[in-house]
């Protein structure tokens, strides 16, 4: 099934043949085949948006919430430990006040001696206690940044540097949600880089990955409306927000427009590349929506390209 629909021998993707073969989740399978049905085919982006639909375990929006909501508890605690420092040091400086009163006026000195005894190791150990807490404080403060550190990286590709796919998932889920809030347009691109393979068994699996570099940061946009992730191998999604359907496939067009009229070559070498082109499949978000229906309409509109000859951008 993999071969068939040029699926990577990627993890999520066997998983995915292994649930279609065993026929477990009868919905999972009718998804799947009616995919097939209507694209000709099955492309890792619907393949991963299946998965993700029938998915029950935690999803990327649910772990982002848990991640955040983790950073804002130890925050808490971080400041709850430095007041409880503050009350430590008043108590040290309320107990060195009346060691120093009763030292002034008292009479049976031995007791006196041995209370300012009792009170100076009491002070040395409330001092002692301080430190510990105020060490506490900064190791959760450096705990808090750490957290914040991983949930960065949780959600960038270490390839191209750009969003990944979880990243996506949940700028997408947000954006999905003011669309069908108060219809606010969105517009998705699926990008395939064509004929990819070519460019892997021809140049070796090095260039074919400072291809997808390329590729990847001329699909990146300064203007923050545009979200552009690598979804997966040679596969990118661009998110317009507040961009309308026709605005959205110029801008990918003029992108696909210039990509493809330049002629690569290796630095190293001189030797040249030829050309390098991507397919795109372009949908908007009509009110109503869910995140898996218009992936579903960009990938098909993204197998028509395909189909037609590459090197095209369709909107469906
Ligand atoms: P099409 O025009 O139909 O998209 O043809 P294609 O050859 O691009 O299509 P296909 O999806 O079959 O090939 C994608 C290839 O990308 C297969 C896989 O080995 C390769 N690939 C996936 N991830 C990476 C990566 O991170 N680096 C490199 N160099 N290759 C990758
Ligand atoms: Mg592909
Ligand atoms: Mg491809």
């Amino acid at each position: 099934m993999l071969f068939t629909n040029g699926l990577d021998p990627s993890p999520v993707n066997f998983s995915l043949g292994h649930r279609y073969w065993t026929g477990e989740d009868p919905e999972f399978n009718s998804l799947i085949d009616e995919t097939i049905a209507q694209s000709g085919g099955l492309s890792s982006v619907a393949a991963a948006a299946i998965v993700a639909e029938r998915s029950v375990e935690l999803s990327a929006v649910d772990l982002a919430r848990l991640a955040a909501e983790a950073q804002e508890r130890l925050g808490r605690i971080a400041d709850q430990m430095a007041g409880t420092g503050e009350e430590v040091r008043s108590y040290g400086v309320a107990l060195e006040e009346n060691a120093a009163g009763l030292s002034a006026g008292a009479d049976p000195r031995a007791i006196v001696e041995t209370l300012i005894g009792l009170t100076s190791a009491m002070i040395a150990r409330t001092r002692e206690v301080e430190r510990d807490l105020r060490q506490t404080g900064d190791d959760m403060r450096g705990m808090r940044a750490s957290l914040a550190d991983a949930q960065a990286s949780a959600n960038k590709d270490a390839l191209t540097g750009l969003p990944n796919r979880r990243a996506l998932d949940a700028r997408f889920a947000q954006s999905i949600e003011g669309c069908n809030r108060d219809g606010t347009a969105l517009t998705i691109a699926i990008c395939d880089i064509d004929n990819f393979k070519g460019i892997n068994d021809g140049f070796g699996h090095q260039i074919g990955d400072e291809v997808i570099k390329f590729v990847g940061s001329s699909l990146a946009d300064k203007d923050a409306a545009v979200f552009t992730a690598r979804y997966g191998g040679e596969e990118f999604v661009v998110l317009f927000e507040g961009i309308e359907l026709g605005d959205a496939v110029a801008r990918v067009d003029r992108i696909r427009a210039a990509i493809s009229a330049r002629e690569l070559r290796i630095t190293a070498t001189g030797q040249t590349l030829g050309k390098i082109s991507f397919s795109a499949g372009v949908s908007a978000c009509n009110p109503g929506d869910g995140a898996y229906a218009v992936l579903r309409r960009a990938d098909n509109a993204l197998y028509a390209a395909k189909r037609a000859g590459r090197n095209r951008v369709i909107a469906g």
